[in-house]
């Protein structure tokens, strides 16, 4: 992998000011995840602004800008996210503190935000040939509450052409290839209640809700080798009052991993015991609140996407890059066999804190390592 050209270097130099400007006023627009409305329009603003064409909102709050996707047979993807984990709906505040810009969301996802956005400006102002559609994106979504609703989107639209996905998230070093999934669950238990002296004998739903639970916990999880597997029950609830047999009981259930066995493993030890405790207790009922599907579908395509990856961040990496499995906004398209993975290139910390921060010295690697990436798609 070569290091950037002069011309491009010269672009990145020219453009420092008004990355570290736009940065700043970007990163204090509040965009909760489902609520990206403010930073979206912003976003769109400023791509046509730079005369990319064809850019669009859709109605997930994703910006995209196509370029040469119109007769394209494949497309890669360059994304970040435009939503943080903080519920602000008034303006995140924003510190110079020398070379540190302190502000939540400043690392997670904004900055990587605006380096999908100068790449954009880029290929808008040099107009470059490529070997295949591109595709800039700023999607909404990506934090807990937003379920990945971003990607979905853009994947539904676009996905049966995508040869390639990159989202750019977090800090310097932190390269995701495989995806954790994760499915969960809503268990609620009703029965008929009563005294708990007058009526003692008739069925406890807390009680029929501890058994089950009891039973979730007697699973083995898979061992596969390279793979992880887990579980947890993390809240209960219900009961009237200590004289009270229970009528309600609920609890939320979760299981996570990196494959796809081991996923459908947990699910089928999950509705065996489900369907076991129905036959028992009467008002047994499941929900699905959550949904993140796993990937690893892709087999040597990552691994050849993954070391393309490892292989621009060498360019100007100062330390080894190791790559782990996380939930990110690559669980989409890997869960559609589409090679994908997440990487992180400013220097920051403090990610889902208020105290979060960015090294502004860091912004120049950054830009020329993704550039370095775009130039892999470049003809
Ligand atoms: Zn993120």
């Amino acid at each position: 992998m070569d290091p950037i050209t002069a011309k491009q270097e010269k672009f990145i130099i020219e453009n420092l000011d008004f990355f570290t400007k736009t940065l700043e006023e970007m990163a204090q627009i509040p965009a909760p995840s489902n609520h990206e409305e403010k930073r979206a329009a912003f976003v769109k603003a400023l791509l046509e602004s730079f005369g990319c064409e064809g850019v669009y909102m859709d109605e997930a709050l994703n910006v995209v800008y196509p370029y040469h996707c119109q007769d394209a047979k494949e497309i890669y993807v360059l994304s970040a996210h435009t939503d943080v984990v903080f519920p602000d709906m008034e303006p995140l505040p924003l510190v110079r503190d020398g070379k540190i810009l302190r502000c939540p969301g400043i690392g997670d996802d904004t900055a990587n935000a605006m380096a999908v956005i100068t790449m954009a400006k880029y290929v808008a102002e040099n107009k470059p040939e490529t070997k295949q559609g591109i595709i800039f994106s700023l999607v909404s979504g990506e934090e807990g509450l937003g379920n990945l609703k971003g990607t979905r989107k853009l994947m539904e639209t676009w996905g049966n052409k995508v040869k390639g996905f990159v989202t750019l998230d977090t800090g310097y070093g932190g390269m995701v290839t495989g995806a954790v999934g994760s499915t969960r669950y809503e268990i609620t238990v009703s029965e008929q209640g009563g005294h708990s002296f007058g009526n003692f004998g008739r069925p406890s739903a807390i009680a029929d809700l501890a058994q089950i639970i009891t039973e979730l916990y007697q699973v083995r999880v898979p061992v596969k080798e390279g793979t992880k597997t887990t579980f947890n029950v993390g809240i209960i609830s219900g009961g009237t009052s200590v004289n009270t047999i229970a009528q309600n009981a609920s609890c939320l259930y979760e299981y996570r991993s990196d494959d796809l066995t081991c996923m459908s493993y947990m699910k089928n030890c999950f509705e065996a015991i489900i369907d076991k405790a129905k036959v028992l207790h009467s008002g047994v009922d499941v929900k699905i609140v959550g949904e993140r599907p796993c990937g690893n579908v892709c087999g040597d395509l990552q691994d050849k996407w993954i070391q393309m990856l490892l292989d621009v961040q060498n360019v100007y990496a100062d330390t080894e890059i190791v790559p782990r499995h996380s939930s990110t906004d690559c669980n989409i398209p890997l869960s559609m066999g589409i090679p994908a993975g997440s990487v992180g290139t400013f220097v920051c910390s403090g990610a889902h804190t208020r105290q979060e921060w960015l090294d502004t010295e860091s912004i120049p690697r950054a830009l020329r390592t993704v550039m370095c990436l775009l130039n892999s798609w470049l003809a």
